[in-house]
């Protein structure tokens, strides 16, 4: 075989391969391989193509990203038409559409429904030629829309090849369906922008076919959006009798179907659906606004046929609308946990799809300006999901006089500082002792990446702060058994244990230390490379703007960022007292390594540990030199083994390992610090 033809054989192997873990990972949501390993074959894939390029099939997964921006959009005439659904929000109209039905049919007929939840996202059709993705386009007028086919090829549900293990491929194939952001994703979205100070998506439904009409394909694709299908709005090569049918068909070439649907014969079956769907809403991960009810049996819909805008054969009941108008009373800074500080209508109280809502975020003073709400305007709100509500416009009211624009505090509502401003938001910058803040930064504190205290979750930050046990961050540490006692939740025991917690937190790793006192910004990854980069707290303290941009990964922005916080008095002086009092650092993971009294070992940990946790047990040995791993091989050098330890230790013992106990672990860790 010459090089050409193994390549080729090669790109068609991987081309299948990487369509099949795309298939299983964004369809089924059921990944047979690791992350790593999908990396893997798709970076070959790539390279592959990257030296023959004319080898790369036209349904490469590599090429769902790489078409260049258009100048506008082409228009495209469906398939069929898209027709847009008869609908009501109460019972009657759904008894008037089930007797219409019946009339239509005649009285022997057999009636099934199939219900589908409506999803509130935006419709497309997908156009497929001999199983080749060749097309896709928006609702438009329903006639015609634009085509979006480069925007639909980044959608990961969407097949650019339709499978065919289950049915053969027809010639043409149009599917209707519908493209929705999941509301994690949509937080996400908002969150990013407005940070970079644009505004956000009113709803998941506006991100979604906002995503999709993007000139430039690459930021679709930047944007997690999913399909699902429901309808086949024309097919050439092959024939259905139901909608059940068609529904089994769309899966079975790979396509994205949605799992709520059900059967239903009456009305009955069909409101408890709708019953049960508007409980669990919420639940689903995506937003869905009612049911929609198809007639199962495809030449009865032929009967009944359509009128000018909807069939006569489905009916959307829509759930009670999370959208309504209500007037606001008030907008209050509210600060939060990190200092942000959001201004919040109070409003006169709606019921927004069942639940009553009295308070809306405004988001930032960028988007209270660009909204222009004042106290006293009438307004729309919403309810997404399980997110905040959000106020989404003004409602103008001609000839009323209206109050004055709002105007960010220049003080922080909680503790009095000075505010300062960060992109659009205003921000208090007293991190440890601002009230508000107090609870979020405790909580945070003693978080298993940070000081990793057990026992200092939420619900104890906010006793001790509620309690005024604890009034700016050192006082933790001042905390006393006794004091905690008389609280529910605590016993002299968990008392005593969670002060032991605090105390063995303080004798943090510099890095621990860096995450936790919670700069705006700083995660993990930040906080372990301002340690290994500037090895003391003082040298990261003493940093300017310059010193902090030459660690990796830092930017001019994140830098000014971390001077302001350690610039600000009230920090500097409350970081003082921790490192002068209860904060004893541990010398920082570089020179322990340097140390590298272990360097080159293998160390493997079983059973449980009393003294120490597994993981501090661990990164202990790291910090030696030690890589850790987790079974015993020939490889291994050291088996330190806790309380009821098993079959790893019988293996050390058969491949004769070295075994140590907690106890011999522990002294010699003692030992290696007093030494160095
Ligand atoms: P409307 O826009 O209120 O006329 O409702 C019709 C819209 O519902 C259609 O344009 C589709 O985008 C949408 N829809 C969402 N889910 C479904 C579904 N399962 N079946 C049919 N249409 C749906
Ligand atoms: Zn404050």
């Amino acid at each position: 075989m010459t090089a050409g033809k193994a390549a080729e054989s090669r790109i068609r192997e991987l081309t299948a391969e990487v369509r099949h873990h795309d298939y299983r990972y964004y369809v089924l949501d059921r990944p047979e391989i690791s992350d790593e390993a999908y990396d893997a074959l798709f970076r070959e894939l790539r390279e592959l193509e990257e030296r023959h390029p004319e080898l790369r099939l036209p349904d490469s997964p590599t090429q769902r990203v790489g078409a260049p921006p258009l100048d506008r959009f082409p228009t495209v005439e469906h398939a069929a038409r898209m027709y847009s659904l008869d609908s009501d929000a109460r019972e009657e109209g759904l008894r008037r559409f089930d007797e219409r039905v019946r009339r239509g049919l005649g009285p022997d007929a057999e009636v099934t429904y199939v219900l589908e939840p409506k999803l509130d996202g935006a419709s497309v059709e997908l156009v497929y030629e001999d199983g080749l993705l060749v097309r896709a386009s928006t609702r438009g007028d329903g006639t015609r829309g634009e085509g979006i086919t480069e925007n639909v090829r980044t959608i990961r549900s969407v097949p650019l090849r339709l499978r065919n293990d289950a049915a053969d491929l027809p010639r043409l194939l149009a599917v209707r369906g519908e493209v929705i952001m999941h509301m994690d994703a949509f937080d996400r979205l908002n969150e990013r922008l407005l940070e970079s100070g644009r505004e956000p998506f009113a709803n998941p439904r506006n991100a979604a076919a906002g995503s999709l009409r993007q000139l430039d394909p690459t930021i679709t694709a930047s944007r997690p959006l999913h399909l699902f299908a429901y309808d086949v709005l024309a097919a050439e090569g092959v024939e259905f009798s139901h909608h059940q049918e068609v529904l089994q068909r769309l899966e079975g070439w790979g396509l994205s179907v949605n799992v709520q649907m059900r059967t239903a014969t009456g009305v009955e079956e069909i409101t408890a659906y709708h019953t049960e769907l508007v409980e669990g809403r919420d639940d689903l991960g995506y937003e869905i606004d009612g049911l929609v009810i198809k007639l199962d049996d495809l030449a009865g819909r032929e009967k009944l046929g359509a009128t000018s805008r909807h069939p006569r054969w489905a009916f959307a009941y829509k759930f009670p609308p999370r959208r309504e108008i209500t007037r606001v009373l008030s907008i209050l800074p509210s600060v939060g946990r990190t200092g942000k500080i959001t201004p919040v209508a109070i409003m006169r109280p709606v019921e927004l799809g069942g639940v009553t809502v009295s308070r809306a975020t405004l988001h930032n003073r960028e988007e209270v300006a660009r909204k222009d709400i004042r106290e006293g305007d009438r307004v729309r709100v919403q309810r997404a999901g399980d997110v905040i509500p959000q106020v989404v416009e003004r409602i103008d009211e001609a000839g009323r006089e209206r109050g004055d624009p709002f105007c960010m505090p220049d003080h922080c509502p909680s503790c009095g500082t000075e505010l300062i401003e960060r992109g659009p938001f205003s921000v208090c910058p007293n991190a440890f002792e601002c009230p508000a803040q107090l609870v979020g930064r405790l909580t945070h504190f003693g978080s298993r990446d940070a000081l990793d205290i057990e026992g200092l979750g939420e619900e104890t930050a906010r006793l001790l702060v509620g309690e005024g046990l604890v009034r700016a961050l050192p006082d933790l540490f001042r905390v006393r058994a006794e004091e905690l006692v008389p609280y529910e939740g605590f016993g002299p025991l968990s008392a005593e244990k969670l002060v032991d917690g605090i105390e063995r937190g303080g004798k943090a790793e510099l890095h621990r230390f860096i995450y936790a006192i919670g700069i705006p910004e700083v995660g993990t990854a930040v906080a372990r490379a301002l340690a290994d980069h500037f090895g003391t707290i003082e040298s990261l303290r003493e940093a300017d703007a310059e010193d902090l941009q030459a660690v990796e990964g830092i930017g001019p922005k994140m830098a000014e960022m971390i001077r302001a916080f350690f610039e600000e008095p009230r920090n500097s002086r409350l970081l003082d007292e921790l490192l002068d009092g209860p904060i004893r650092l541990r010398s920082p993971t570089k020179t322990a390594h340097e140390a590298g009294a272990w360097s080159g070992k293998t160390v493997v940990f079983t059973g449980s540990m009393s003294d120490l946790t597994r993981r501090e047990a661990k990164e202990r040995a790291e910090a030696l030199g030690a890589r850790v791993t987790s079974s015993v091989s020939r490889e291994t050098d050291l088996l330190v083994a806790g309380e009821g330890a098993g079959s790893k230790l019988d293996r050390a013992r058969a491949l004769e390992v070295e075994v140590w106990s907690e106890e011999d672990y522990r002294s010699f860790l003692d030992r290696s610090a007093d030494g160095g």
